[in-house]
This record gives C-alpha cells, structure tokens and sequence, in this order.
C-alpha cells in the first residue's frame, strides 16, 4: 500500500499512539507500563498496515518496540556524531546463548551494557526451529548492505550483540530496547535487545524486526511513521524492511540524529532506514579473503621433556573476523578456540615427535592453515630447520588446505623440510607412512595412543 493511500489512516495511527506516550521508555530509570498481548485469533483477517493501534491490539498485535536511548553525551565516542559515516563491513551477532551482562560503556566483546536495567543475567532464546527461521529473516532483512549477521560470537573485530531471549524488565508489551547511537559513532560494539523466545506468540518475521530495528537504533535510526518500515516501533505483524524513502520520524523524546537523516533526505526531520544503512555500511560485498594464521609458540623445532606440559598459542586475523581456530596435532583435529587469545593446554605429553598447526576461518567461511611446527619430546629435534620448514610451510598456509601437497612435496630433496610442509600426515592417512621416515619412530605407547585417536593430552586452555 502506498503511502498516499494510507495517508489519512496513519495520521490516526500516530494520533493513537500519541496519547501512549508514557508507554515509551523514556529515560533510563522509567519501565513503562506493560500492555495486554493476546495471541492473534486466526479467523480474523490478517493485519493491514493502516489499521488503527486499536485494531491491532484487538488482533494480538501492536506491541512496542521500547524507544531508543541516546547515548549520554559523556559517554565515549570513537568520532564526532555530526562526522559523515566512515563507510565500514558492519557485523550483527544474534545472541541466542544468554549471557551474564555487567554495567558501563556499551561493549559487546566483555557484555559491558549501557542500559543499566540489563545487568545481570539475560536469558538465553530457547531451543528449536524457530531460531535458524529467524536468523534467515534477519539475513534477509539486511542482505544489501554489507553487514555479515552470525549467531556466534565473532573471535575479533568490532560486532554489535542483539541479546535475544525473554528477560525483559519492561514488561511484556514492550518487546525491545537499544541505546541510540547517531551515526554509529559512539562504539561499533553496542549491545541491544529483542525480547523475544521460542516459545513466544510472535513470528520469526516479527522477531526479526525486533531484533533489525534495535541494532538499527545503534546506528542512529529512529521511528518512523510506517509500518511497513522495520523502524516502525509497534509490531503490525507482516514482513517490514528498511524501506528506501523518506519517512517522518516519531517519537516521544523528539528527533536525536537529525544531522544524520538530514544527509539523505534533507529533512532532519524525516528518515530513509535504507539509504542511511547504505551510507554507513556500503552494498553487500562477498568476504573473499582469507584469514592468516601462525603458531606462536612452541618454536618449530622445539624440544621438550617427557610428561612436560605446556602452551601452544596461535595468533590469527582477518579482513572482517575470525571466527575460530581449530589445532591440529599429526593431522588430527583437536579443539577449536572461538576467541582470541588463541590457545591450548598440553599436559603430560608423552615421548614422541609431533607435528602441530592451526586453521582459522572466517565469518563467511574462509579457511586459512598455520605453518607446520614441528617439536620433539624426549628425543632429539627433528632433523629439518626452522627456517626452511617455516618457509615452505608459508606456501601451504597461503592456498590453505587441500592442494597443499604438490609444492611441499617435490620441493627440494630435502625430504624432512618438504615432509613437514605438506599437509601434515594425518592418523589413518597415506602420508603418516611417508612422515615416518622422517621421524625417530615413535615409541610403542605412543603409536598405540595415536592409534586409538584419544589424544588426551590437549585441552583447551580456559582463560575466561
Ligand atoms: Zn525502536
């Protein structure tokens, strides 16, 4: 329905929501009044964007989305709000896992949130289908725009978290709440809230506009007077989306980043969510690049005593964010390490020589393999240099993965340094017999316990 035919309708929209003003969460310390929500009747007719708040609530729907809170002017800014965006990939986690949350100066990576009645324990969303059908719809929601949205947490780089789950402090009617952060400018790394689980009444359509306009509200977008716009803040049910016109804006507290809307539509007073997206995050772009990856420690070559225990550390980065590092020790998959700093226990480890490396991956899937470090345990080093191992091994970290082989292999005569720089031989792999001859054998306990792929001796290094 065009806005010209709904025109006079929506102004009785707004009217009605006008004399709602307390509902709005206007201050930090305010909880508004919870509204009635009764689960839609099925044989009534399906929700028309131009009905009236009242229609709406008759059918279960018309829930609000709390209002924005400005960030405080004391509290930090990455730039000057009133700067013209810094075009940047932008990343939503959808944080379906529950978290503990602490109070201060938004940061997702630590769970430090600036909305003060969200310390504490937040909930996590429930178990079920319902879950992945919302995060396709917010992939949707958000697919022009160069904005990765994940539900796990990113190992680096900057995220806003969207906290989703059902510990809601203001009341069953209000469905979500989000710090308001004119041109993203204050931190990349906002914490907002959808309050919503998968057991609830509402759609995984409707709980992706929740979720889309509260990460919205920490890019600066404000309520706008439409609800085909997923910054219309009552829920009148159907499939909004960050509408391409300029809109006027409502709300309780007034207009905060005018100097923001008026960079697209000329109006401080009237928003395009599109265009405003688009300015800060630029269109979709596919994540091509690959992550790197290297072992930091131990050294190539090391050596350690029988039964030592010890640290193996990785260091990786990306164009956008890692997303885990996996270890391998004689091409067995170990343990993954979702966040930095990237690192693994090794206790007891018994005598042996034993080739280690990592694989990181990105957001978008993207594999990338450390070089191969080789260390030895109650027996001489291996035979091969550091140097010419950690070279070669270069090559095989850059095509990452399969393929690796053919350059390793036929590489110089030196047999040990082209061994080790191949994909390492996996147990149960052609290679391992090839890897052999370039070892000292292993002892007999050794080779059993590789055998039996228990490998018991790497555990995650839990640091948090
Ligand atoms: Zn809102």
């Amino acid at each position: 329905m065009s806005p010209q035919t709904t025109h006079s309708s929506r102004s009785r929209f707004v009217y009605t929501l006008a004399s709602l003003t307390t509902v709005g969460i206007v201050a930090l310390g305010a909880a508004p009044a919870a509204l009635a929500a009764e689960p839609p009747d099925p044989e009534v007719r399906p929700p028309t964007w131009d009905m009236s708040l009242d229609e709406l609530r008759a059918m279960g729907l018309g829930q609000y989305r709390g209002d924005p809170i400005p960030v405080p002017a004391s509290m930090f800014h990455e730039r000057d709000p009133n700067d013209p965006p810094q075009v940047k990939q932008g990343v939503i986690f959808v944080n379906f896992d529950g978290a503990q949350l602490s109070s201060g100066p938004d940061n997702s990576k630590t769970n430090t949130t600036q909305i003060g009645q969200l310390a504490g324990s937040f909930a996590a969303y429930g178990q079920g289908s319902k879950r992945e059908a919302v995060m396709q719809a917010v992939r949707e929601d958000w697919a022009p725009f160069n904005v990765l949205v994940v539900d796990s947490r990113p190992a680096s780089g900057d995220y806003t978290m969207n906290m989703t789950g059902p510990t809601n402090p203001f009341g069953g009617g209000v469905l979500g709440i989000a710090p308001l952060d004119c041109n993203d400018a204050q931190t990349h790394n906002n914490i907002t809230y959808a309050f919503h689980s998968a057991n609830d009444q509402f759609s995984a359509s409707t709980q992706a506009t929740t979720i889309g306009q509260e990460v919205a509200h920490s890019y600066g977008l404000e309520h706008v007077d439409e609800p085909g716009d997923i910054m219309n803040p009552y829920n009148a049910g159907g499939n909004p989306s960050f509408r391409d016109e300029c809109i006027q804006i409502v709300g309780n507290q007034g207009i905060v980043c005018g100097q923001q809307h008026a960079a697209q539509c000329g109006s401080s007073n009237m928003q395009n969510s599109f265009q405003e997206l688009m300015a800060l995050f630029g269109p979709a772009q596919a994540d091509e690049g690959p992550p790197t990856v290297s072992i930091t420690s131990p050294a190539d070559g090391a050596t350690f005593e029988v039964g030592a225990d010890f640290e193996v550390t990785a260091t990786a980065s990306d164009d956008v964010a890692v997303a885990s590092v996996d270890l391998y020790v004689d091409g067995q998959f170990q343990q993954s390490d979702n966040s930095a700093p990237y690192s693994w226990s090794v206790v007891n480890i018994p005598a042996g020589t034993y080739e280690f490396y990592a694989v990181a991956k990105d957001l978008a899937g993207n594999e990338a393999m450390s070089d191969v470090v080789t260390i030895g345990v109650g027996e001489a080093p291996p035979t091969t240099t550091s140097g010419s191992g950690g070279d070669a091994g270069g090559d095989g970290g850059d095509v990452g993965g399969g393929g690796t082989g053919d350059g390793g292999g036929t590489g110089a005569g030196g047999g040990t340094a082209a061994d080790s720089t191949a994909l390492p031989p996996g147990f149960g792999e052609d290679g391992g017999d090839e890897g052999c001859g370039c070892r000292q054998a292993p002892s007999a306990p050794t080779a059993l316990w590789l055998a039996m792929g228990l490998l018991p001796f790497v555990r995650r290094r839990d640091m948090r």
